[in-house]
């Protein structure tokens, strides 16, 4: 991770979900654009990542006459991923659908014949519309996940991406080498970004959001022997979800906690600490 220009670069999508769960936005946000940055393209890479961040702005600003970057997020060839504007504000990336919208802007031309995505940016992807969908109560769908490409220049939704009408063809018409219709979208992308919503779900133990929150419920929990009462829990190398899962307890046992540090337990084993609190742990001694 390192932050310069203004900018905030995420190595690993670990590090780009921690920093994400800690944001407090004021502002609603139930939609989110699909962008490829068409120019830099893969000629381009590789480069510095926050000096780029700081060139696009540059060329938003002064060229394009707007307040600030257009775009909230970068995903680069690498993988990794880019703050942009704050989350605060709208973004400037499709006219007609920039109001509670999240802009992301995919590094490289996406159009048949150009850049073939690589792999480790197709993860960060779908990793980052599934964590966005998670922190925004967002199902992944045709309503809520759109592409440039499916406005008029004049932005009108055309409800896919239309060779004549459409403003660009924004993500680029081999995107993810999938493509920027909205059947392909329906069919592999959305599904993808389900997908990875599920895995995340299955890892924290169960599908409520109390261990992603990561607050003390109020209730004071005491050292002693606590039953674990979901199928999956993580453990933790500090108290709460901003700290790395080093492993997970799978077996619904019961575990000895020797100290407590609001509703995460410290584990005898010295494996970690877990969240004891009644949503994921009962205490039976
Ligand atoms: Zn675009």
């Amino acid at each position: 991770m390192e932050t310069k220009n203004g900018f905030t670069r995420f190595d690993t999508i670990n590090e780009f979900k921690t920093w994400l769960n800690k944001q407090n936005i004021k502002r609603k946000i139930n939609k989110l654009q699909v962008h490829h940055t068409y120019l830099p393209s893969y000629k381009n890479w590789p480069e510095d990542e926050l000096t780029r961040q700081h060139n696009m702005k540059e060329y938003h600003m002064h060229t394009n006459g707007w307040s600030d970057i257009g775009q909230h997020f970068t995903i680069f060839p690498n993988g990794k991923i880019a703050t942009g504007r704050s989350l605060n504000t709208n973004p400037a990336g499709i006219k007609g659908w920039n109001g509670n919208a999240i802009c992301i802007e995919i590094y490289g031309d996406f159009d048949k014949g150009k850049d073939m995505m690589k792999i480790e940016q197709e993860e960060s992807v779908v990793a980052c519309y599934g964590l966005l969908c998670k922190k925004f109560n967002i199902t992944p769908s045709i309503n809520t996940i759109r592409c440039h490409g499916w406005f008029t220049s004049s932005g009108t939704y055309l409800g896919g991406y239309s060779k004549s009408k459409s403003c660009k063809t924004c993500p680029g018409t081999n995107f993810m080498g999938i493509g920027n219709t909205k059947s392909v979208f329906v069919k592999n992308f959305y599904p993808k970004i389900k997908d990875y919503m599920m895995k995340c779900e299955s890892i924290n133990g169960n599908t409520s959001t109390n261990e992603s929150t990561n607050r003390n419920d109020g209730k004071s929990y005491t050292t002693g022997i606590y039953k674990v009462t979901v199928k999956g829990l993580n453990i933790r190398k500090g108290p709460g979800t901003n700290y790395d899962i080093v492993g997970v307890i799978r077996d619904k046992g019961s575990y000895t906690i020797v100290k407590v540090s609001g509703s995460w337990g410290y584990l005898k084993s010295k494996a970690g600490w877990i969240n004891i609190s009644n949503s994921y742990c009962k205490k039976v001694k």
